[in-house]
């Protein structure tokens, strides 16, 4: 008889996890069911600013595959719209709602796949029935905030509400769209996931964008007019919004998890082993932004809620339950966005976090351009580099800047992720050409500044 794999969540790590289980073991041996409360499978979250900005025109743009294309070539039997509501491990079942014809299923399992995702944030005041409030998470969140814009009346103030990256791409999305924004940031700078001194450049772009930002403020409640939002209201006074777009940040998705009693770790994320099985339960395995993940550089169990992530380790757990062996090798927080031509990227440990974790460092900033000074279109970009005291072990690094700077943050990770020092990184042979870079190529500038930092010879 073949062994059965239930998936919970259709989206970047459950889908990964199940094509690629399938991948080694045909429907003979291996019959996977996926559940999903959602419209939509393997679809890009990550792409919904750019689709309500208009960048992307069409919403099926953002699904890689539908659950068409798993039954077909994948042999995969996915239940949209169904929300597994328990997990039962002693008679290894889980029980599903059917949203829409109402009724429950059970369904057995050999082995488990939890995929649940995270949930965002959503204070008291945002739980309301007032018209024009959107969270975004889902393709339908999506669709619901671009149908608002484009019905009548149209709105022509936005107030995003959080300052994560989310939340400035949501402002960069409604500055093209057309209308005034309002990002409010309860803390002192919004893009808290660089230091303040490259989020400060953030602000000032943005600000030259016409996006008025209102940190260290924070939304208590909503002000209505005839069943649609009116105002955000906050100590200073209501911010007048015909729109209010939440970006308060996630947590993970854990309580079906929670309630069956997997392992909970500090970061508050289900704990996975390396091969992405939670231990001490058989056959048990997760991905994605329910999980924990093992930060390389402090050390630390952490939450990085990424797409990349889920889909590295919704492969590796499918590897594993097809029967090969794979594992996940942790994360070192690197990403990138942008708000219009501003770029920022992110990669490790932030002087916060390095102080957290104990270490002993230098950080240096310095300002290059992104090709020879002479090239048409030569901008600036600032680039920030932790590197530890005294070994100069690189920590952490943050690029702040205009066209090509964003992705340099790559070679940035590399290097961290292989422990190398600053003065290591001084003697890179990075590409050079006058269109691509200046001679001495922004990172190998930072690396130098760094070495001066410590004190060490360089070169
Ligand atoms: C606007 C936005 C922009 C983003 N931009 C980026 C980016 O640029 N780069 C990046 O790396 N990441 C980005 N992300 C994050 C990225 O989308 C997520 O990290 C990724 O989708 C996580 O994949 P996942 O499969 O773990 O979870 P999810 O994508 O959340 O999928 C989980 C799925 O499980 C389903 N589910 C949950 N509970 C149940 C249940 N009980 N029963 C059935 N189904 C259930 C949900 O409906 C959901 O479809 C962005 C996210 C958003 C919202």
């Amino acid at each position: 008889m073949a062994q059965r794999l239930i998936v919970i969540g259709g989206d970047a790590a459950g889908m990964a996890a199940a094509s690629q289980a399938r991948r080694r073991r045909d429907k003979r041996d291996l019959e996977i069911v996926a559940f999903e409360r959602g419209h939509f499978t393997s679809y890009s979250a990550c792409g919904i600013p750019y689709w309500v900005s208009g960048l992307v025109s069409d919403r099926d743009q953002l699904v890689a595959r539908d659950p068409e294309t798993f039954r077909t070539d994948f042999d995969i039997d996915v239940r949209l719209r169904h929300e597994v509501t328990a997990i039962d491990l002693d008679r290894r079942e889980v029980v599903a709602s059917d949203l829409e014809r109402g009724g429950e299923v059970r369904e057995r399992f050999d082995t488990l796949m939890y995929a649940t995702g995270a949930v965002p944030i959503k204070p008291d005041w945002a739980h309301t029935d007032v018209d024009g409030v959107f969270g975004m998470q889902t393709l339908d969140d999506g669709a619901a905030l671009i149908d608002w814009l484009e019905a009548d009346p149209k709105p022509r103030r936005a107030v995003v509400v959080g300052g994560g990256y989310i939340g400035v791409e949501m402002a960069e999305a409604l500055i093209q769209h057309g209308l005034t924004v309002t990002l409010v940031e309860q803390a002192e700078q919004p893009m808290s996931t660089v230091d303040p001194d490259m989020a400060e450049l953030v602000v000032d772009a943005m600000r030259g964008l016409g996006i008025t930002i209102r940190p260290g403020l924070s939304v208590t409640g909503l002000d209505e007019r005839d069943g649609r939002v009116s105002a955000v209201v906050t100590a200073e006074g209501p911010i007048p919004a015909d729109v209010v777009v939440l970006g308060l940040g996630v947590r993970p998705n854990v309580a079906l998890a929670q309630a069956a009693g997997l392992p909970i770790g500090p970061s508050g994320a289900v704990r996975v082993d390396r091969r992405m099985r939670v231990p001490g339960v058989e056959d048990v395995w997760a991905a994605g932004d329910c999980v924990e993940s093992l930060h390389r550089v402090s050390g630390m169990p952490v939450h990085i809620p990424l797409g990349t992530h889920a889909n590295k380790q919704g492969r590796v757990a499918g590897i594993n339950i097809g029967g090969g062996y794979a594992t996940f090798a942790g994360v070192i927080g690197t990403a990138v966005t942008k708000v219009c031509e501003l770029e920022v990227g992110r990669t490790g440990l932030r002087e916060r976090d390095a102080r957290a974790a104990g270490f002993d460092f230098v950080s240096v900033i310095t300002q290059s351009t992104n090709r020879a000074g002479y090239y048409p279109g030569a901008r600036f970009m600032s680039v920030k580099l932790i590197a530890e005291k005294p070994s100069g072990r690189l920590l952490g690094a943050q690029i702040v800047g205009w066209s090509e700077a964003a992705k340099r943050i790559d070679t940035l990770a590399v290097a961290l992720w292989n422990g190398m020092t600053v003065d290591d990184m001084t003697a890179l042979d990075l590409g050079y050409a006058p269109p691509y870079a200046p001679v001495w190529d922004p990172v190998l500038i930072a690396a130098r500044k760094a070495v001066d930092a410590l004190g060490t010879t360089g070169r």
